[in-house]
C-alpha cells in the first residue's frame, strides 16, 4: 500500500499519541520506532516515524528528520506531518522551526502551518497563544518543566528564533469564516514571505476546518490533534483509497503486565488508583540488587490478574533517591530494571503490555525487540493499544506518557481490549 500521510514525530509516546488519533479512522496506521534500516515494505496509508530529538541538538535533529523524509518518500508519500508536543516543548535552541524549515526545503515548498492544539486534551491556541486548560503555557506546570520549561505562551515569539523566514499568525476570526477565508489568508500571507504560519484553533471544529484548508499542503506541522481528520478528508476526495487495508486487532489471551516508571502526577494517581495486585520497587534496591524481590513477587502472580509493577513515587522520594544514586542514574537502574521485568513477564507468558512513562515505554519496547506497531484501539485521547511481535509472540502493548489518561488508566486500558 502506498503511503499517503509520512509523519515524523519528535518523540515516542507523541508518536503513539498521532498514530492513535488517525487510527479513529478506522484506517491501518503503523508506527515504526526509529529510522528503519531497510526500504519501506508493508507499508499502511498512513506511518508515522517515531524519532528521539525533542530536545536534541538542532544539527542532529533536522538530520533524523531528513532521514525519516527519505524513508517516507521511498514509502510513496507525497504528504508530511511533522509532530511535536501540544505544549509546543522546545529547548532555549529549540528544533522544531529549523526541523520543519529543513523538511521545506527538501520538498520545495515554500509555506507551512503550526497548530499545537489539542482540545481534548485541553490545549489551545488563540491569538498565537498556547493555553493549557483556561492557563497560559508560561504559567502552567510546564513553566517548570525539567529538559523543556515552558516560559512564554505566545507561539510567534517561541517559534520566531527557530526560523530564518518570517512568522505570521491566522488567528480564531479567520479559522471561524472557514477553509476558504482560511486558505485566502495562507495565500495574503504567502505573498508577504510568511513561510510560518501558527493558526488558531480553540475548539475541535477548528481542527478539521484548518485540516481541510491544508490537507494538500506538502508539509503541515502540529501536534497530534490537527491531524485527525485528514483521514476522512482524504477518502472524501479519492486521495485515500475506499480499499486501503483496515485496522484489524488480533485475538490475545489475557495475561497481562502493568509496568509504570512515570512519576507524573497523574500517573501518581492512576497506580494509587489500581485496585490489582501490585508491587513497588525500590531504585536504592534496584542499585544494590537487581529486581530479584520483583522478579521473584512476579513469578507467583497470576497474570490473569493483571499485576502491576511501578516505580512511581512522590516528588520527595524521587529527590531522596536522585540525591543517592544521581538523577541519570536512578532513571538508568529503573528502567533497566523495568525491561528486565517486562521480558520475564514476557517469557511467564504475558501477552498484554501497559508501560507508564515515555522514556520507560522507549526502554520496555527496545528490550522486548519492538521496532514496529500496528495500531488499534484508543483507551484514553492520544493513548492508543498497539500490536507487535516480541520474540516470534504477536503482543497488545500500550505507552503512556505521564500525563495522559484518566485516573481509573490502567483499568480502562483493560476495559478497551476485551
Ligand atoms: P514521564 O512520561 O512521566 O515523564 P518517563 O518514563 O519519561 O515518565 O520518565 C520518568 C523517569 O524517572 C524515568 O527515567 C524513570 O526511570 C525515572 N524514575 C522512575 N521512578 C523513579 C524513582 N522512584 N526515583 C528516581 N527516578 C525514577
Amino acid at each position: 500500500m502506498k503511503t499517503v500521510l509520512g509523519c515524523i514525530a519528535d518523540d515516542f509516546t507523541g508518536a503513539t499519541d498521532l498514530a492513535g488519533l488517525l487510527a479513529r479512522s478506522g484506517v491501518k496506521v503503523n508506527l515504526r520506532i526509529g529510522i528503519p534500516d531497510a526500504p519501506p515494505t508493508d507499508t499502511a496509508a498512513f506511518e508515522v516515524i517515531a524519532l528521539k530529538s525533542r530536545t536534541a541538538p538542532v544539527e542532529e535533529a533536522i538530520a533524523q528528520a531528513r532521514a525519516a523524509l527519505k524513508w517516507l518518500q521511498a514509502a510513496g508519500a507525497k504528504r508530511f506531518f511533522w509532530k511535536y508536543c501540544s505544549t509546543f516543548d522546545s529547548t532555549a535552541t529549540g528544533n522544531i522551526g529549523s526541523v520543519a524549515e529543513a523538511l521545506m526545503r527538501d520538498l520545495n515548498t515554500h509555506q507551512t502551518i503550526y497548530c499545537p492544539a489539542f482540545p481534548e486534551n485541553g490545549r489551545s491556541i488563540f491569538m498565537g497563544n498556547l493555553f493549557v486548560g483556561e492557563t497560559p503555557l508560561a504559567e502552567s506546570p510546564m513553566r517548570d518543566h525539567p529538559l523543556t520549561p515552558m516560559r512564554d505562551s505566545n507561539l510567534m515569539r517561541l517559534l520566531a528564533p527557530q526560523t530564518t523566514k518570517p512568522v505570521g499568525l491566522a488567528n480564531r476570526l479567520t479559522v471561524a469564516k472557514g477553509a476558504d477565508a482560511l486558505r485566502a489568508k495562507l495565500s495574503e500571507l504567502a505573498t508577504q514571505g510568511v513561510a510560518h504560519v501558527i493558526v488558531d484553533a480553540v475548539a475541535n471544529d477548528d481542527l478539521y476546518t484548518i485540516a481541510s484548508a491544508c490537507r494538500d499542503m506538502p508539509l503541515m506541522t502540529g501536534g497530534s490533534a490537527v491531524a485527525m481528520p485528514l483521514p476522512a478528508l482524504y477518502a472524501a476526495n479519492g486521495t485515500l483509497a475506499a480499499d486501503a487495508p483496515r485496522a484489524t486487532a488480533p485475538d490475545l489471551s489475557t495475561e497481562t503486565i502493568l509496568l509504570s516508571g512515570s512519576c507524573s502526577a497523574m500517573t501518581r494517581a492512576q497506580v494509587a488508583a489500581y485496585s490489582g495486585p501490585k508491587h513497588g520497587l525500590d531504585p536504592v534496591d534496584l542499585a544494590e540488587n537487581g529486581p530479584k524481590t520483583a522478579l521473584a513477587w512476579l513469578a507467583t502472580q497470576d497474570l490473569t490478574h493483571a499485576p502491576l509493577i511501578y516505580a512511581t513515587a512522590e516528588p520527595d522520594a524521587v529527590r531522596a533517591t536522585q540525591a543517592k544514586l544521581g538523577t541519570a542514574a536512578a532513571g538508568e537502574i529503573v528502567e533497566h530494571a523495568l525491561s528486565q521485568l517486562a521480558i520475564a513477564a514476557r517469557n511467564l507468558g504475558a501477552h498484554r503490555f501497559v508501560v507508564a512513562g515515555g522514556e520507560t515505554s522507549g526502554a520496555v519496547t527496545q528490550a522486548l525487540g519492538v521496532d514496529r506497531l500496528t495500531i488499534g484501539t484508543e483507551i484514553a485521547p492520544g493513548v492508543p493499544w498497539c500490536f507487535a511481535t516480541s520474540a516470534g509472540q504477536t503482543i497488545a502493548i500500550t505507552l503512556k506518557s505521564g500525563n495522559f489518561g484518566a485516573e481509573t488508566f490502567f483499568a480502562d486500558a483493560l476495559k478497551a481490549l476485551k
